[in-house]
């Protein structure tokens, strides 16, 4: 590229022998022309990039955010001797608001009721997140299972499919974003999330423990006011 520049700045001076003024209008003219050229390849191919994926994998950066924080959490099985391993829905919800509140997840939540350890609880639960999921199932990159138990409560949990942990390799950076997210920040381990009777817990295996405050939900003001349809 500069080899080509400076040829054509010979060229010039050869043919119409310009004062050395022109000569170096020209030389910053063509700075500015191989700056915006390259500027132009560089975003370029970013947008060619980020298009590619828009295209063939229509996923939203929340969407590739949950199938990562699924992917370090859940597995198919291998075969049919494999354990597989699934994510109860409230555990999921408890970790997406916690990536809410680190401004990981661009979500809104509300206040739902929930069954938490056998007992109705209200829970900051985002319906983004609910139909991201469903969309994820509907792609065929996450799977939804429900069981019944006992004492006829459901039971909802997700896991990543084969195909979503495939889908995943062409988003490596995201991946690891979620291994930050669910790392201790003092021992750099990725720590555990255990559902106890208060509320959720993220814990380490060196005595770091962190509550998600998922089952606080804020106090919303209103006024009420008799209504009569006379
Ligand atoms: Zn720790």
């Amino acid at each position: 590229m500069y080899f080509k520049v400076f040829n054509y700045i010979y060229f010039y001076n050869h043919v119409k022998k310009p004062t050395p003024v022109l000569s170096s209008f020209l030389l910053i003219f063509l700075v500015i022309k191989i700056h915006k050229h390259l500027v132009s390849i560089v975003s370029g191919d970013l947008m060619s990039y980020k298009g590619h994926n828009k295209k063939t994998d229509n996923l939203s950066e929340n969407n590739i955010k949950l199938l990562a924080l699924l992917s370090l959490l859940t597995r198919p099985a291998k075969d049919s001797g494999d354990k597989e391993i699934w994510l109860k829905d409230v555990a999921l919800f408890s970790l997406v608001y916690r990536g809410i509140i680190s401004n990981i997840f661009d979500y809104d939540y509300s206040s739902r009721l929930v069954i938490w350890k056998g007992f109705y609880r209200f829970m900051n639960i985002s319906q983004e997140c609910l139909s991201d999921l469903d969309f994820l199932i509907k792609k065929g990159l996450v799977e939804k299972l429900r069981i019944a138990t006992k004492t006829h409560w459901f039971i909802i949990a997700y896991r990543i499919t084969e195909k979503g942990i495939k889908l995943l390799e062409n988003y490596p950076t995201v991946v690891q974003e979620m291994q930050e997210f669910l790392k201790c920040k003092k021992h750099g381990e990725i720590m555990k999330l255990e559902l106890e009777n208060n509320a959720p817990y993220l814990r380490c295996s060196r005595g770091c423990k962190e509550e998600i405050t998922v089952l606080e939900t804020e106090d919303v003001s209103y006024n009420s006011e008799p209504f009569s349809t006379w």
